[in-house]
């Protein structure tokens, strides 16, 4: 009769873990079958919780013990574990959001072959006839240890030369080891490079944050190898994070060239789930030297770990958008403080809040202000603008020549279409009046069909002004409109120039990107039109021209991240121009030339727009000089979302000093896959108290819940960075 008390975590949307009964203990970690209802789940011990008061003889038993694999290792416990109370997210559904898909389902798992093969002693004194040379290869090969992998690579015989010699007994399985470290083609760093890489170097053997902030094509990616090839040569293991878009074969490629021997795993989300199970263990089991990914790779057990990479460390797709809703930049600083190892978070434009983490003397920061390519210069910034001209199908006339004789020197342009979502906000044409809300510092959208300004952060309502509040001019305009059909005219307006359309669809694939690749370095294009798509660090060699439309509506808008974001993808933008030895230009078509983001643009001048930025947001309380969460609440009917908040508003009792509430209000984008969207905003400026007193009003918003209407979903985002 099994006796002992095994706490459980299961994939449920439930807070607590469970209990079952086994004959034995079972350490944590260990991956277990469970029934559960009426199934059968797959289970994490964990014996750091402590299990209900529920009489034994009403717990069912662990069915089976799934040990094909050692037990997950507490350090991802512990990362699960922290996650979920700072997420306010249920902690089984977090650690099983950590784990690739294999490991989440109702079954043991076996790993791939990864042993390692040598000659035997009797294989040693038999070389192959001279005449075979993949034979001879192989066998030259195998006077070191070898994996599969590695053999495969010597040569396509391998299998069959692997089998043979192990019936025979001329090879013997030995003990995986660590190939010796390899390191080839490593550049000579300039200065800047050189005090970063021994700035970082110098703090290995302990946590130590780090911000390279360095300018488009200043070598980060040649600081970041050297680093690593230190940290390999200490035996230790290095885990890189990345953007989605940026996790491109010529990346992969630098670091398989720059490493040649070192076992390289590469995680993302489209990996097949075998292949991802593989990477993972590689990762957990200490052979791959470097774990290189998008931001589900922060969850990969590394027990090495020697040093954390966050690259493009500002970028939007490190925050996980639904479930757990982490960022993977967060996260990665918490485990290299939990490890005790530095972190380097490089980016040409980094996020406010590492900004605001370096001036406030938490991070160090790093600085790489020359491109590392010896010729290329910054471009020139030229605004024009369009309150004086006319504009012909959105296009202002200097723009247009330009562009003309970009294309007669026959020379590549790229005009960058800004067009995220912006909810129209009003805006005077004459004083530069927007529609600020009278109770927050948020921006009130224009709303047609209701004929009304709403604020979306705290929900009051206005009519729509007929002239300008602050100068009497009747022309007030919503923000951010007219690039619509920019695209089709600029081929009407310039019929010879061989335009290619950068959007989502052309870029969803590996192939279909490579298609561009190639199309624009065979010279084939001469105008690239797209939209944030080509904000990334894409490298299209040689743009002479950059032209920027549509740009106004992020400088005011309803969403107080827009101005940050454009700023980061103007600087970006304009870093595509200008490369090597050819110098470039950017224009910038607005009505606002003298506002402080372009002037900051101007100049290339990201600290000074970022120090203006940080002071609008403390003067507001906005991250990251508070804290917010989101209440979400969605519906198929918007009612339904809103009576959900207001029940728990009822009921809330009195916020602790120092939290604000604002709402409920309809989100930025109330209406999403036939559901709206209603929120509730919690700010603070301690993140304590504000995630405090949250957790502690959990189990009444899940009662609450319980009872709404049909369909009603809800869930908490914290640290949210949509509104
Ligand atoms: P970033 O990551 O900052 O955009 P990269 O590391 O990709 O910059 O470097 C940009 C280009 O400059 C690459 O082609 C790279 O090979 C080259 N580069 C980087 N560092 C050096 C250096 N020290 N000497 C010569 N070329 C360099
Ligand atoms: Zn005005
Ligand atoms: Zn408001």
């Amino acid at each position: 009769m099994p006796s002992t008390v095994i706490c459980v975590w299961l994939d449920v949307p439930l807070r607590g873990a469970f209990s079952y009964l086994h004959d034995a203990p079972l350490p944590s970690g260990q991956r277990v079958l469970v029934p559960f209802g009426n199934r059968q789940m797959c289970g994490v011990v964990d014996n750091s919780v402590t299990p209900d008061t529920i009489a034994p003889e009403k717990l069912k038993p662990v069915l089976q013990v799934f040990d094909a694999l050692p037990p997950l290792p507490e350090s991802l416990l512990a990362q699960v574990r922290f996650a979920a109370r700072y997420y306010l997210h249920p902690q089984g559904q977090a650690l099983f959001t950590a784990l690739p898909t294999m490991l989440r389902e109702p079954r043991d798992v076996r790993l791939p072959d990864r042993a390692c093969y040598q000659l035997s002693a009797q294989g040693l004194a038999q070389p192959p006839a001279a005449r075979s040379t993949a034979k001879l290869a192989l066998w030259q090969a195998l006077h070191e240890p070898q994996d599969r992998d590695a053999l495969r690579k010597v040569h396509a015989q391998a299998a069959a030369y692997l089998k043979a010699g192990l019936a025979s007994g001329d090879i013997a399985e030995v003990p995986w080891q660590a190939p010796e470290l390899q390191v080839a083609g490593e550049l000579a760093l300039n200065a800047e490079q050189q005090l970063a890489v021994d700035s970082v170097a110098a703090s290995l053997d302990g946590f130590a944050p780090f911000l390279l902030h360095g300018i488009t094509g200043s070598g980060k990616t040649e600081v970041y190898l050297q680093l690593i090839a230190r940290v390999l040569a200490a035996g230790r293991q290095v885990l890189v994070v990345i953007p989605e878009i940026n996790l491109t074969p010529q990346l992969i490629d630098r670091f398989a060239r720059r490493f040649p021997a070192t076992k390289i795993v590469c995680l993302h989300s489209n990996l097949a789930d075998g292949e991802r199970l593989e990477g993972w263990c590689d990762g957990w089991l200490g052979r791959a030297g470097i774990v290189i990914g998008t931001r589900l790779a922060v969850f990969t057990p590394l027990p090495r770990l020697g040093l954390v990479i966050v690259d493009e460390e500002h970028d939007g797709s490190f925050k996980q958008q639904d479930g757990l809703r982490y960022h993977a930049r967060d996260l990665a600083v918490w485990r290299a403080h939990t490890a005790g190892v530095p972190v380097l978070l490089g980016s040409a434009t980094p996020s406010l809040e590492t900004v605001a983490n370096a001036e406030a003397g938490r991070y160090r920061k790093l600085v790489l202000n020359q491109r590392a390519h010896g010729s290329a210069s910054l471009p020139q910034v030229g605004l024009v603008d369009i309150r004086r001209q006319k504009l012909v199908e959105g296009l202002a006339a200097p723009v247009l020549e330009v562009l003309q004789q970009t294309l007669e020197r026959r020379e590549l342009s790229l005009v960058f279409i800004n067009r995220r979502g912006y909810s129209p906000v009003l805006a005077c044409t004459g004083c530069g009046w927007t529609s600020v809300c009278k109770h927050c510092s948020a921006r009130m959208v224009l709303h047609l069909s209701a004929r009304q300004l709403r604020c979306h952060h705290c929900g009051a309502c206005e009519r729509i002004p007929l002239q300008c509040p602050s100068c009497g001019n009747p022309d007030v305009q919503p923000l951010g409109e007219g690039t619509q059909r920019l695209e089709s005219a600029l081929q009407r307006m310039l019929p010879e120039a061989r335009i290619l359309r950068i959007d989502r669809d052309s870029t969803s694939s590996k192939a279909a990107w490579d298609a561009i690749y190639q199309r624009v370095h065979a010279g084939e294009v001469d105008i690239l039109v797209g939209t944030q798509m080509l904000a990334k660090g894409h490298d299209f060699g040689a743009l002479s021209l950059v032209t920027v439309l549509g740009s106004d509506g992020g400088l005011y808008s309803a969403d107080f991240r827009a101005g940050e974001r454009l700023f980061a993808q103007l600087m970006q933008v304009a870093g595509r121009a200008g490369r090597a030895g050819v110098p470039g230009r950017v224009l910038v078509q607005t009505q606002w030339p003298e506002h402080p983001l372009y002037q900051a643009l101007q100049r290339h001048d990201f600290d000074g727009y970022a120090a203006a930025m940080l002071q609008e947001r403390r003067e507001a309380g906005f991250p990251p000089a508070g804290f917010q969460v989101l209440l979400r609440a969605d519906a198929p009917a918007y009612a339904d979302a809103e009576t959900f908040l207001n029940s728990l508003l009822a009921q809330l009792g009195e916020l602790p000093a120092g939290l604000n509430m604002f709402g409920p209000a309809p989100a930025l984008m109330v209406r999403l896959a036939g559901r709206e969207r209603a929120q509730l905003t919690f700010e603070a400026e301690q993140r304590a108290v504000l995630h405090g007193w949250l957790r502690a009003q959990l189990p009444l918003i899940e009662q609450l819940a319980r009872k709404a209407a049909r369909g009603m979903r809800w869930s908490l985002d914290v640290d949210p960075l949509e509104m």
